[in-house]
């Protein structure tokens, strides 16, 4: 990868305006990239990842972001940053008692909202400094913000949206319409284990718009079709993927978008480490790990999955019974309703020996420790890939969102790991980590996920012509070309 950054560290400047320099590059105009998160750890990180690669292709940056969850901008030097005035705290809810997926998607909402006059009057601002309309090329913006996508359009700027989700999943945001239409969604109860034909290896429970009741369904689907008009109104649409792993996912989506997509990733392993999270990473892990043979199954389920008191219960006797070295990961808001999470009575006396637990970790280079040797994960997207650079089996217990989708590809796709299904009890527990982590099954799952390893490695390899070294090429040549509109 350093090669092609410093080839292409210039990429960004513009040689035709010399006549002021604001840059480390010897004084020549830099093309600015303005960015906007979704304030939600999933979404920061792929973005600042993809920031971190254009700043290395040479473009300054601008992070426009909520106040929600802000990033810190002493992590980040080089980036220019506009934190944009309340409204924030008091819209976004953080009631641990309604479902994680409805408190998620009105938040989602309200960060369009709240933010969209203060943005529309600093975007107009920066936009009035000598040269801006000049020096920025685009906004970057997740694809869950369509009402700042919009006002960035209406003064002028280019846009372009990144989801931060696989292709496969984005295929059902196209597909949802039809979902509809066609009488799969709203679910049935008794429907629920369909196999949905025209998105296969999906059953109707694996759809990113089931849901519990009519709200939810209403959310979702409103939820997926902004993203989707995101996508439509902007220049180009970016995914964090690779080709080997998505292809003909990939390609139902350029047919059906007919814009330029450029599939990037794994962005993890290509933008400098992140240093993007919003809870301070527990790094004594990675010592304990130094110090493990290479069987420690690595258990997380993201920034947002919650659950039971008593499937965390379940859950930590199946681990215990599994005799499984293992590092957990127990978010302090991980148990619904509860402010912290209590282990049962004796789980550690049975565990110390061989178990770690944090309330965060580093994971990308958990992950990529060689003591690892299985992910018990809820599916989220950047675990998920996360996991695929790994080359470990996965064991999926998907909670909300996309994350039933991602359980299905690494099971019945990928054929790299199990999904973890119905309820949640100790000793299917303990039997889902033997077979994931000491049958001969489950060597067999280790052995695709190494290829598939393999497989991302290349994507992002100069002397392989990396899948995402080309596409990542293609994007810088595409923001190079936008201007604004006068
Ligand atoms: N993550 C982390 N430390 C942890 C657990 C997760 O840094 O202990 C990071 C993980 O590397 C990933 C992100 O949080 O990049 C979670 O994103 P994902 O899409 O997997 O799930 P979400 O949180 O959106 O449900």
């Amino acid at each position: 990868m350093p090669n092609r950054a410093t080839q292409n560290a210039t990429a960004a400047i513009d040689s035709m305006g010399q006549e002021e320099g604001n840059t480390a590059t010897g004084g020549l105009r830099r093309r600015r990239v303005l960015v906007f998160p979704l304030p939600y750890q999933g979404h920061i990180n792929p973005m600042f990842q993809l920031a971190g690669l254009l700043h290395a292709r040479g473009f300054a940056i601008t992070v426009f972001h909520a106040h929600f969850n802000a990033p810190d901008p002493s992590r980040h030097p080089a980036y220019d940053f506009v934190p944009l005035p309340d409204g924030m705290s008091a819209a976004c809810t953080d009631d641990t008692a309604e479902p994680a997926v409805i408190a998620t998607i009105k938040n989602i909402f309200a960060v369009n909202t709240s933010c969209e006059a203060s943005f529309r009057e600093r975007l107009a601002a920066l936009l009035e400094a000598p040269g801006a309309r000049d020096d920025v090329a685009c906004l970057i913006a997740d694809a869950h913000l369509l009402t700042l996508v919009d006002v960035a359009r209406q003064q002028g700027v280019p846009t372009l949206a990144l989801r931060t989700g696989s292709a496969a999943c984005f295929r059902c945001f196209l597909a949802n319409p039809m979902l509809c239409d066609k009488g799969y969604l709203p679910a049935q109860e008794s429907q629920l284990d369909t196999p949905v034909r025209e998105l296969p290896p999906y059953r109707v429970r694996d759809l990113m718009a089931i849901s519990r009741n009519r709200e939810e369904h209403d959310l979702t689907c409103k939820l997926l079709s902004r993203a989707v008009e995101a996508a439509r109104t902007s220049t180009g649409f970016i995914l964090n993927t690779f080709d080997a792993l998505e292809t003909d996912e990939l390609a139902t989506v350029r047919q059906d978008l007919g814009l330029p997509v450029f599939d990037v990733g794994p962005l993890h392993k290509i933008s400098p480490a992140a240093s993007s999270s919003i809870l301070p990473q527990d790094r004594a892990c990675l010592e304990w790990l130094d110090a493990q043979a290479p069987s420690v199954l690595y258990v997380s389920f993201g920034s947002l999955a919650n659950m039971s008191g008593a499937d965390l219960a379940e859950m930590a006797w199946g681990i215990a019974n599994a005799g499984q070295p293992f590092l957990w990961v127990l978010r302090s808001d991980l148990v619904r309703g509860a402010a912290r999470v209590t282990l049962p009575d004796g789980f550690d006396a049975v565990t110390r020996e061989r178990g770690m637990v944090v309330e965060w970790a580093p994971q990308e280079e958990v992950l990529a420790h060689g003591a690892v040797g299985g992910f018990w994960t809820h599916g989220g997207w950047n675990s998920t890939l996360e996991g695929v650079c790994g080359g470990v089996p996965m064991l999926c217990r998907p909670y909300f969102g996309d994350q039933m989708g991602n359980a299905r590809y690494v099971e019945l796709v990928w054929r790299t790991g199990l999904a973890l299904e119905g309820e949640l009890e100790r000793s299917k527990v303990e039997e889902a980590i033997r077979r994931l982590m000491r049958s001969e099954e489950g060597g067999r799952m280790r052995e695709r996920a190494q290829e598939l390893k393999r497989r991302a490695a290349e994507a992002i390899t100069d002397d392989a012509a990396g899948s995402s070294l080309l596409s990542i090429d293609k994007l810088v040549n595409h923001i190079l070309s936008l201007s604004l509109s006068k």
